[in-house]
């Protein structure tokens, strides 16, 4: 139970964090932004990481942050520094920092509904069953750093592990074995570690081809990387018979930067970009959309927009809508209770999608918000 620091509402659905309500991140902007700005330093500063992306230095353009670096610091992702006049990926295909480890399939994954791996979509050029791939497994790439900062992150230990662990390019795709079918990049975010998750994806693609065997790369992201580097990847994905799944945060910018510390502008320019490949192949899906339900921020007029814009760049675009879980920042905030996910649900329904699905269903709360 918070309250709201400029219109003075107590709920249970206000973060302590960051002490606002939804209504008035979206309507009060420039009043907000204080509140804002001290969440974001306090979920950082202890990791050593930049409270907002630096604007005095050199130009980064791997992702839509665009951080001006200054000589000696570090971009927003802590994953590109200015030495000496330089800028200079922490991260490179010889060194990622990430762990990995194998997830029978079908899993959990947010695309699972729609993919060959859970569902057979593409069988049998993409598949390996007309069916849920039962008996073989996906390559999770869990990357140790992110382009966001988001208050509820879900995976939030990959702050803990910054700069700790690591593999290779090679020796990652090595990982890749005859009963792998699918590899998926998450994290944190792949699109702050891209260069390593593209090489690894090239020479395990290569072996796969060579021995005749079925192997789909994945990515799961917010979408912030530069719109050259998501071609790259779709063309990946369109050959290899994967998808790109965007994490979608919210619609509005200003709810955006207030959840993730960043704009959301480049996550949607993507969106459209990738959006023209479908009709290239539209089964399975390439491009999958998700957003987590975070309640009292997360609602369905979020929901209905996000899947507004979606529909108008295709309405096939399937859409997940997933449960949340307290943690990180926002651990003082409920789960999502069933009424706000039937809410949304059906929001995203009438805004024009034709597919969409409720999932992390275990975590809904029964009665709604108090
Ligand atoms: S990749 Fe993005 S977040 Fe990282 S330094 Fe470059 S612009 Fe900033
Ligand atoms: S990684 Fe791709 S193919 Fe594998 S389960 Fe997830 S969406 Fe399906």
């Amino acid at each position: 139970m918070a309250t709201c620091k400029l219109c003075h509402k107590t709920s249970p659905t206000i973060s302590g964090a960051l002490a606002l309500c939804r209504d008035c991140i979206v309507e009060r902007p420039d009043e907000a932004r204080p509140y804002i700005e001290s969440a974001h330093r306090r979920a950082r500063e202890p990791y050593g990481l930049p409270v907002a992306p630096p604007r005095k230095g050199i130009l980064c353009r791997r992702c839509g942050n665009a951080c001006a670096i200054p000589e000696g610091e570090r971009g927003f992702c802590g994953m590109v520094e200015n030495r000496e006049g330089r800028l200079r990926l922490l991260s490179t295909v010889r060194r990622g920092y990430l762990s990995w480890y194998y997830d029978s399939l079908p899993t959990n994954c947010v695309a699972s509904w729609v993919c060959p791996a859970g569902s057979g979509a593409g069988y049998p050029q993409y598949s390996l069953k007309d069916g849920p791939e039962f008996g073989y497994r996906n390559l999770a790439v869990f990357y140790h750093s992110c382009t966001y900062d988001c208050l509820f992150c879900q995976n939030s230990h990959f702050r803990d592990l910054y700069l700790k662990d690591g593999a290779s390019a090679k020796n990652l795709a090595e990982a890749v074995d005859d009963r792998t079918a699918c590899v998926c990049y998450f994290g944190g975010d792949p699109a702050s570690q891209v260069e390593h998750s593209l090489q690894t994806s090239r020479l395990a693609l290569r072996e796969a081809k060579r021995q005749g065997r079925i192997l789909r790369i994945c990515w799961e992201t917010n979408g912030s990387m530069s719109p050259r580097i998501a071609r790259q990847m779709m063309d990946i994905t369109l050959q290899s018979g994967g998808c790109i799944k965007f994490d979608l945060k919210s619609a509005d910018e200003n709810l955006h930067i207030a959840l993730t510390g960043v704009s959301n502008s480049q996550t949607w320019e993507n969106l459209s970009i990738l959006a023209e490949y479908i009709p290239k192949r539209p089964i399975p899906p390439p491009l999958v959309a998700s957003s987590l339900l975070v309640p009292g921020y997360v609602d369905e007029t979020e929901v209905a927009e996000i899947a507004r814009r979606l529909a108008d760049l295709n309405p096939e675009i399937p859409y997940s809508l997933l449960g949340f879980h307290p943690c990180h920042h926002m651990s003082d905030l409920p789960t999502t209770s069933r009424t706000h996910a039937q809410r949304c649900y059906r929001a995203a329904l009438g805004a024009g999608l034709s597919r969409v699905n409720l999932a992390n269903l275990h975590l809904l709360r029964g009665e709604d918000y108090g």
